[in-house]
């Protein structure tokens, strides 16, 4: 986490006056926001500085409110979800933050449809659900194949670490795990950011691994998988504020 040394000067702020841009955001539209929030709480990998203002959204009619009104201001903005797909920066992100946390979600079949923000779908639920002697075959069914999915995802990775997913997209015809793991990177440290040992793809945060080391293992990564094998690794994740 970042500390007081990576916060951004006033004159350097995306948002020269946060103060009156936040109460002017709860006075206008009833949104609450807090300055200089630290973002890694946000993100499942754990990383991120401050933001200079953050609010947090709870359904899409606020959501299109707060960024109509920034837009309305001229003040940068930047979506934020859960957090599982992003590393952002030490220094964090000038501007406003808006992090949708709506809730909503319902199982169609076999497919689960989920607002923006839905972090995930409460187990015990499930369970209900599926000893609902009322529930369709196809409800079930689809039901029935969720829990395996998770279960076979809780076996193949790191999902009692802090990450945020498949770090690279797959390139075509081949899979960017098995590269990363060909090159013998599997384990591999930066700071106290380490390549999965369970899942070649996945870049887990040991504990107070700062975003600049998560940054640095990735093009280390990307440059010994190239070096091998002559393949460019796209990045997956999205990466967000300032680095070096
Ligand atoms: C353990 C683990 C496993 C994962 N497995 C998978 C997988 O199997 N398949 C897969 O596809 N992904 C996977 N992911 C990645 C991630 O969960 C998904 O990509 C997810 O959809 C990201 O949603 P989010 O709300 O967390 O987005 P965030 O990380 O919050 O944001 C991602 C990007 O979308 C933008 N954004 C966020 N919300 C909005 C919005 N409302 N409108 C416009 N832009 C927005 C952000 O600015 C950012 O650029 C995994 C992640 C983890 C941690």
């Amino acid at each position: 986490m970042s500390g007081m040394s990576d916060r951004p000067a006033p004159d350097d702020r995306a948002v020269p006056d946060p103060v009156a841009a936040g109460a002017e955001i709860q006075r206008r539209l009833g949104v609450k926001t807090s300055r200089d929030e630290p973002l890694g709480r946000f993100t499942t990998m754990r990383v991120g500085g401050p933001a200079d203002l953050f609010a947090v959204v709870r359904n899409a009619f606020e959501l299109r409110a707060l960024v109509k009104h920034a837009r309305a201001r001229a003040i940068p903005f930047v979506l934020l979800g859960r957090g599982s797909n992003v590393v952002i920066s030490d220094r964090g992100i000038r501007g406003l933050v808006i992090q949708a946390r709506a809730e909503g979600w319902r199982i169609e079949g076999q497919r689960l449809i989920a607002e923006a923000g839905l972090h995930a779908v409460p187990n015990p639920l499930i369970n209900i659900t599926l000893q609902g002697r009322h529930d369709t075959y196809p409800k079930r069914r689809g039901i029935t194949r969720i829990k395996e999915l998770l279960e076979r995802r809780s076996a193949t990775q790191p999902t009692q670490q802090p990450s945020c997913g498949s770090v690279f997209r797959n390139p075509p015809h081949d899979f960017a795990a098995r590269l990363i793991e060909s090159c013998g990177l599997k384990g591999e440290r930066i700071g106290n950011a380490q390549v999965s040992e369970k899942h070649a793809n996945f870049i887990v945060n040991l504990g107070g691994a700062k975003a600049a080391d998560i940054e640095a293992l990735m093009r280390y990564v990307q440059s010994q998988v190239k070096q091998k094998h002559g393949v460019w690794l796209e990045p997956e994740v999205r990466i967000i504020g300032e680095f070096e």
